[in-house]
């Protein structure tokens, strides 16, 4: 583990040719499922340690503690952390400064080296790893198993990219001249995430920020900051110099803004809910005594995502595509369907094989791996059976509808599908972020797309249909930043489906896609008269 004492060592990789995605974990291998079970007991008696914030590399401990527990069983206390707060703010900043002026000096293929070997270490304990998400999160067996390896395949893709980046020049070479185009890292930014993708994206952000030669202040949201000190484990054993990812779990309001008002802080990459986002970009706006630049922020925010159905579907790849989309780790997906829109003539019979596909998913621990766990706190088991109540006014329920309870007292929903529900209703618009699904009925085609492009996000969005004419439309028309043409409209793979939405989704960024880590870098051009 690497000290202030002693010198980072980090050990040349290289790629091992091109990118591909990490593959998916079958797990009704049963070598598979017996590895996973086993897993979930290796990482069971590890549960309950406390972590240090880690600034500078020195372990920091404090008073206010965050305790993060098992959302299946809530008295189990999954990992107990320091909570910082806006006193250690400038602290955490300043360690960060202090490491960019060597980590910038780094080589590309050193850098590329740190993402290339924690991948490796990830790879080796995946099963671990996805035991973490399960108890930490909620997530099923395969919803874990997504998570790890899209962790992987960011570290594995923007390593890739940070040296194609190192190796890009001008597209045109002046007569008489040298001309480079260089693309140096910005400075210390913040990376905040969320809980729903608490690996990968925490990762994923903090691997892009960090590759280019950036410093980072890391806050995960408390919803999940174990997996996230798991995270900087596996840095600092693939050789993170100390101060280059500052490990800091803490209150959003005072620990996150505090960061992000900090002069010195140069960006701010946040995946989260729009109401946050659209905070943090306030706030980033407005210039600080001592501050010497545009504050930069790369914001991934909410969504409200639409599958159509249209009466050419293939229709039972629709009604698959459409529960799963809807209902894959409970809907708390920025991804997740929330809204099927269904063309008139079959909009009866698709409701009729929703409620049966609906009706025989399972709710429970997901350590055992059924369909869908818990939601991941009691506040928000409480926003989304607020929701339901509202839905049931705005429309008819068709199925689902209540709280499940067990003796653990787990924050388990039903899987709840309200149908008739009208384009403009609350449920038809709002990000619930649970198990919820409203249906519409569409006129026709356009009447569905016309709907699909009416809220005021633009993340995800699904076609099922055979008519060419009408994907191509759709092509065209579907305001999203991730459309998909029958398939499900969750499940972006790095590098294949550059992922970030539209309007109030986001800044319009790509993580996993050949444009990301431009966000993190500015260009300086070079000529020099031959
Ligand atoms: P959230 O906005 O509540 O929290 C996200 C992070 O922001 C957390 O770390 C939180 O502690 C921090 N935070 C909260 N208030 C803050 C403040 N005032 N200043 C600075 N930081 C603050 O979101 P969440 O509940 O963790 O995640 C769910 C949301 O994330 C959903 O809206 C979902 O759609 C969205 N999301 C979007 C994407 C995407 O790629 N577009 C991906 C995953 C999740």
């Amino acid at each position: 583990m690497a000290t202030l004492e002693q010198p980072t060592v980090i050990l040349p990789r290289a790629p091992q040719g091109a990118f591909r995605n990490e593959p998916f974990t079958d797990f009704s291998q049963h070598h598979n499922a017996h590895a996973m079970k086993e897993a979930l007991t290796r990482v069971g008696d590890q549960l309950g340690h406390e972590y240090p914030l880690i600034i500078g590399g020195e372990r920091v401990r404090t008073s206010a503690k965050i305790e993060s527990r098992n959302p299946a069983r809530p008295a189990q206390i999954v990992g107990i952390h320091q909570k910082a707060g806006a006193e250690h703010a400038d602290q955490a900043v300043r360690a960060a400064l202090k490491a960019f002026e060597t980590w910038r000096g780094f080589s590309a293929d050193e850098r590329a080296s740190l993402l290339l070997h924690a991948a490796e270490l990830i790879r080796e304990r995946k099963f671990d790893f996805c035991a973490w998400l399960t108890y930490e999160v909620g997530k099923n067996w395969a919803e874990a198993d997504a998570d790890v390896g899209e962790t992987i395949d960011f570290l594995e893709f923007y390593a890739r990219e940070a040296l194609r980046l190192a190796g890009a020049t001008t597209p045109i070479q002046y007569p008489g001249e040298r001309n480079e185009l260089l693309y140096i890292p910005l400075g210390v930014g913040a990376v905040i995430s969320p809980w729903n993708f608490p690996f990968a994206i925490m990762a994923g952000m903090t691997a892009a920020a960090i590759v280019t030669g950036n410093t980072v202040v890391m806050k995960p949201s408390s919803d999940s900051p174990t997996i996230a000190a798991r995270f900087m484990e596996v840095l600092e054993e693939a050789g993170l110099p100390p101060g280059v990812v500052n490990f800091c779990p803490g209150s959003g309001a005072s620990f996150g803004n505090a960061v992000l008002a900090h002069p010195k802080t140069r960006f701010i990459a946040f995946t989260g809910s729009k109401e946050v986002g659209l905070d943090i970009n306030e706030r980033a706006a407005k210039t600080q005594a001592g501050q010497i630049w545009i504050k930069r922020t790369i914001l991934e925010m909410g969504g409200k995502d639409s599958i159509i159905v249209s009466t050419d579907a293939d229709f039972d790849a629709a009604v698959a595509g459409v529960v799963a989309s809807a209902f894959g780790f409970s809907g708390q997906k920025c991804s997740a369907c929330s809204r099927a829109i269904v063309e008139e003539p079959i909009y009866d019979t698709f409701v009729e094989r929703l409620r049966e596909s609906v009706e025989k998913l399972t709710v429970g621990d997901p350590a055992e791996n059924s369909n869908l766990g818990p939601v991941v706190s009691e506040g928000a088991m409480k926003t989304i059976l607020d929701y339901i109540e509202i839905g049931k006014k705005e429309g008819r329920l068709l199925t689902g509808g209540k709280a499940v309870e067990t003796p653990e007292k787990g924050y388990y929903i039903e899987p709840t599908v309200i149908v008739d529900v009208a384009p403009n209703a609350r449920i038809a618009q709002e990000e619930i972020f649970g198990p919820v699904l409203a249906v519409i009925r569409a006129r026709d085609f356009d009447h569905a797309l016309e709907i699909a492009n009416n809220t005021e996000f633009g993340l995800t969005g699904a076609v099922y249909s055979t008519d060419r004419a009408k994907l191509d439309h759709a092509r065209r028309e579907y305001h999203v930043g991730n459309l998909y043409f029958n398939r499900k409209c969750t499940g972006a793979m790095v590098g294949a489906h550059p992922f970030g939405g539209f309007n109030m989704s986001g800044t319009d960024s790509k993580a996993g896609g050949p444009d990301y880590l431009y966000l993190f870098t500015q260009a300086k051009s070079v000529a020099e008269k031959l």
